[in-house]
């Protein structure tokens, strides 16, 4: 019985988790980020090419219900006890509702959340709340239109303002909005950015620009570092540290003026906080890639459509997490990008 939502099939019986995703630096991973898609309906210049990419066979790419499968079995067995949907743009797939729902069945229940680019959300925020989405992140680079139009290549910035609201309306608080800023583009948009996020109470992080752009044409010298965006925040707000234990979140919290509202930053780059990543990540086409840098994946698409049981794909998810690397080595002399880009990752 699964509440005829369609594809979980454990949601009575009674967890099994036998084991944690735990690395040889004692990093215990329990927050899955699943791509549901390597396509995109944006072009963000930082990310993808004009003419998009070449995409993923759509044989290669799990069905909705190979999806449900890894997870329930991260979250039965694996102790997941977060699960973040992505993409690509995870609004483009069909059967999102249906996966969220399925998830929301797992139990233990994950905390289940969504990083969108907010395009089409408004028609389906009521759908994905009833399914079980907990918490959405939009992401939203510039509040001019002109410059949407050139940054993400598509005249489409109503529709992120309007996604905004939407998920505000349903209760999905706090909305968190993410933002890049880019040199000589948007690095003027810090402050009104942040002006913007606390008068509608949503809760802005700033993600500095990382190496894993498709065209490889990151520069660190022209990357905006964390200390420049605090440096012009801290010109027009008070800024002090949130106090919050930061534990594994990727962003420094700091309270705005006082507070309530806060910012976060998050210098993964420069300010990197591999020490205490607790992230697990599972491609559109069923690989698990055990950092956001890896340059190594393991096939669980592979075992799942052989016929292996959930114990022999949970031994490999456990081996490729437990080969994690301490840190994503960006500053190592001898780096380079992954073959992936962000987008095919899951961001
Ligand atoms: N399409 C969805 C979206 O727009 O949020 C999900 C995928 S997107 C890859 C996830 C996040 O990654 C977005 O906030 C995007 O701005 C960010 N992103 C993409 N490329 C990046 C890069 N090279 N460095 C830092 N953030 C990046």
């Amino acid at each position: 019985m699964d509440g005829g939502r369609g594809y979980a099939r454990s949601m009575t019986a009674a967890p099994v988790i036998d084991r944690a995703l735990v690395d040889a630096f004692g990093r215990v991973a329990t927050d899955l980020r699943v791509s549901l898609t390597d396509r995109c309906n944006l072009r963000c210049a930082y990310c993808m090419p004009a003419e998009g990419l070449e995409w993923l066979p759509t044989e290669d790419v799990l069905t909705d219900a190979e999806v449900v499968r890894l997870v329930e079995i991260g979250v039965t067995r694996l102790g997941i006890r977060e699960v973040r949907f992505t993409g690509g743009e995870p609004l483009l797939r069909p059967g999102l509702e249906r996966i969220v729902a399925a998830t929301a069945d797992l139990r233990p229940r994950p905390d289940i959340s969504l990083t969108t680019n907010g395009i089409g959300l408004a028609r389906r925020i009521d759908a994905l709340h009833t399914a079980g989405l907990d918490r959405v992140n939009v992401s939203l680079d510039t509040l001019d239109p002109d410059r949407f139009a050139v940054i993400a290549r598509r005249k489409r910035h109503a529709d992120v303002l309007a996604a905004l609201d939407a998920a505000a309306a349903v209760g999905l608080r706090p909305v968190k909005i993410n933002a890049v800023l880019l040199r000589g583009i948007n690095d003027d948009e810090a402050v009104p950015l942040l002006r913007f996020a606390v008068d509608r109470g949503y809760h802005l992080r700033f993600i500095e620009q990382m190496p894993l752009d498709a065209g490889h044409r990151w520069s660190r010298a022209t990357m905006v570092t964390a200390a420049e965006i605090l440096a012009a925040l801290t010109a027009e707000f008070d800024l002090t540290p949130s106090g919050e234990e930061r534990g594994s979140a990727p962003a420094e919290l700091w309270l705005v003026d006082g507070g309530p509202a806060t910012v976060g930053v998050i210098g993964s780059v420069t300010r990197p906080f591999c020490g205490s990543c607790d992230r697990t990540r599972l491609t559109a086409d069923g690989q698990i890639r055990n950092c956001l840098f890896a340059r190594e994946e393991s096939d669980l698409r592979g075992l799942l459509r052989g016929g292996a049981a959930d114990a022999e794909i949970a031994d490999r998810w456990q081996a490729a997490m437990a080969a994690k690397l301490p840190g994503h080595g960006i500053d190592d002399p001898g780096f380079l990008q992954p073959a992936r880009p962000m987008s095919a990752i899951g961001g």
